[in-house]
């Protein structure tokens, strides 16, 4: 009997096929995993993740010993075809991300669309992703929003992006990498006319924080950052107040960027990042 005979929730009886379940896992703090969370990766007859070694990471420290296969975004489709075929004899499978909701910004989504396509349950487990959590913590209007997942790397088209994007009126988020992210932030001073941005750093980890002010005052204060420390440091997503839209009543427009280090971040939980 495979760990899929067991009754799921939400599982009407006698149906055979099994469930992929899309299940969040932490963004840095280990502490943000549910009791749902623990009990459907314990559960599960396979772990599909995007980095095996650090989904190891988070199955050792919850004392989990389900069985990991990788999925990334270089698995062919033979990797594919094994888990809907699992998935199709009944087996529950996990699909986990490197951290946080897997499929968002990561190769998971082509996984659900292909169980989508054939009929299998999918199953989102919430929990922690960084965009939702810098959206919520910048102080722009967060009522309607666009996420971009990642611009164009190269500088023509990622302006050109950010003029489209600029027409929308909405708040903008998008995720960047620490080596791209002083270009990026140049370009939606330049593109945008200088708005206000939430740039999040690090959520949930020790050294988190929100860089608030306009676009080339935080570009400043990464800048100096930079010149002293070799490179922008950390995981960033950026938060960009449009101009067309309504400014939040917390943008801090015109004032001097700062961090503020979330005290509840601040030395507890243990992270599987660095
Ligand atoms: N699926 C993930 C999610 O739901 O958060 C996002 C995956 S995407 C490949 C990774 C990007 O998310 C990073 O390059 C960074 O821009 C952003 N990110 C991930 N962890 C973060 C953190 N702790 N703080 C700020 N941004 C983070």
């Amino acid at each position: 009997m495979t760990r899929a005979n067991r009754s799921w929730p939400g599982r009407s009886p006698g149906s055979s096929p099994g469930t992929l379940h899309l299940v969040a896992t932490p963004i840095g703090n280990l502490e943000d995993v549910s009791a749902r969370v623990v009990r459907l990766l314990g559960e599960a007859d396979v772990i599909a993740a995007e980095d095996t070694r650090q989904t190891r990471k988070l199955l050792s420290h919850l004392g989990l010993h389900t069985p990991l296969v990788s999925y990334h975004q270089h698995s062919g489709p033979s990797r594919a075809a094994e888990l809907l075929r699992r998935l199709e004899d009944g087996e529950e499978v996990a699909l986990v991300s490197d951290a946080g909701t897997p499929a968002i910004s990561d190769p998971g989504w082509s996984l659900v669309s292909l169980a989508v396509e054939r009929g299998i349950r999918v199953s989102p487990v919430p929990g922690p992703s960084a965009l939702i959590l810098a959206l919520c913590g910048s102080g722009l209007p967060t009522s309607s929003f666009i996420f971009e997942g990642f611009l164009p790397r190269r500088p023509g088209p990622r302006r050109r992006r950010l003029s489209e994007l600029s027409s929308s009126g909405v708040t903008l988020v998008f995720y960047e990498s620490p080596h791209r992210i002083l270009d990026a932030l140049e370009d939606v001073a330049e593109t945008l006319g200088d708005p206000p941005v939430a740039v999040a750093r690090e959520l949930t980890k020790v050294h988190e924080e929100f860089l608030r002010g306009k676009a080339s005052e935080v570009l400043g204060e990464l800048r100096a950052r930079a010149a002293r420390d070799g490179r922008p440091l950390g995981e960033f997503t950026v938060v960009v107040a449009n101009p067309g839209g309504r400014r939040g009543r917390g943008a801090a427009g015109g004032k001097a960027p700062r961090g503020d280090e979330a005290p509840a971040a601040q030395g507890h939980g243990r992270s599987t990042k660095s």
